[in-house]
């Protein structure tokens, strides 16, 4: 994606927004508005979400796992989301055991605020002339190993 998102954007209007039809993680949406894209759409956050996995700032979590089932703490401890601030991993994790289509509502939920978020950071950092530094700063904690990072 990258190698063609190199090879065409150059071609395209300045003046124009770009739009990427299909990427929704956070990876891609980085390396994409690095390339110049603007827009984008995708189904990832709530297809996984309805699988019961979520983005965080630390990773996916896949909150059906019994590891969570006392796991009173939000699905990310830094997200600020309706979710996240009102039901604990162990009752998400309660509704999907027991088929309560609420616990995929929720996750879908975080999952969109999170991506949403997460292009609001991007906004700022582009503004900031920090987007290097926030995109390695991110993928340091959402767990990608970029070593050439800073060297974009
Ligand atoms: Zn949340």
């Amino acid at each position: 994606m990258n190698r063609v998102l190199d090879f065409t954007t150059p071609m395209l209007p300045t003046n124009k927004p770009r739009y990427l039809m299909g990427v929704g993680s956070p990876d891609s949406l980085i390396d994409g508005v690095m390339r110049g894209v603007d827009m984008f759409d995708c189904v990832l956050p709530t297809r996984i979400a309805r699988n019961g996995t979520c983005m965080t700032s630390r990773g996916r979590l896949a909150v059906k796992n019994a590891k969570f089932a006392r796991d009173f703490r939000p699905l990310d401890e830094k997200c600020d989301c309706y979710t996240c601030r009102h039901y604990s991993r162990a009752y998400i994790r309660h509704l999907f055991k027991a088929d309560e289509t609420f616990g995929l509502r929720l996750t879908s939920y975080h999952n969109l605020y999170f991506l949403l978020n997460l292009m609001r950071q991007i906004r700022q950092a582009i503004m900031d002339d920090s987007l290097l530094d926030f995109k390695q700063d991110f993928f340091e904690e959402y767990g990608y190993n970029l070593p050439n990072a800073k060297n974009f």
